[in-house]
């Protein structure tokens, strides 16, 4: 699945609206629709990669690189000190309900573990 019936393809092609708070060749940030925390934002790459399952040599650096956007927000939103969560779920039984990677960046409350 990629493009028309992706809906994070659509957030990056700028066809259905985001809160968006970082974007550069190979990535967007926006904040969930749907928060779980004080600060509950979405790492996507441009690039349609459908579960952790599709990382391959040509993508791994793309992955790789969503941390380093990851923590760039964190200390933006002000997380880096007291700290946060990045969690990437893979298929069904971890939660996956949007098959377009995406590393969650969840922190302003304390976190508990494991998680349910
Ligand atoms: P996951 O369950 O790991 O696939 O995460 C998908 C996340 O996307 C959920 O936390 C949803 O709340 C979030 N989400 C779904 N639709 C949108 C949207 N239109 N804009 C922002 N976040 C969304
Ligand atoms: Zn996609």
């Amino acid at each position: 699945m990629t493009g028309t019936d992706c809906l994070f393809c659509k957030i990056v092609a700028g066809d259905i609206a985001a809160d968006i708070v970082y974007e550069s060749d190979t990535a967007i940030a926006f904040r969930d629709i749907n928060p779980q925390a004080p600060t509950h934002v979405l790492i996507v790459p441009r690039q349609h990669i459908a579960t952790i399952n599709d990382i391959d040599d040509e993508n791994q650096a793309l992955v790789g690189s969503l941390f380093a956007v990851a923590k760039s927000i964190a200390a933006n939103e002000g997380l880096s000190d007291d700290g946060y969560r990045v969690v990437m779920n893979c298929n069904e039984a971890a939660g996956q309900t949007v098959f377009h990677i995406h590393l969650h960046l969840l922190g302003g409350r304390t976190l508990t573990w494991p998680p349910g």
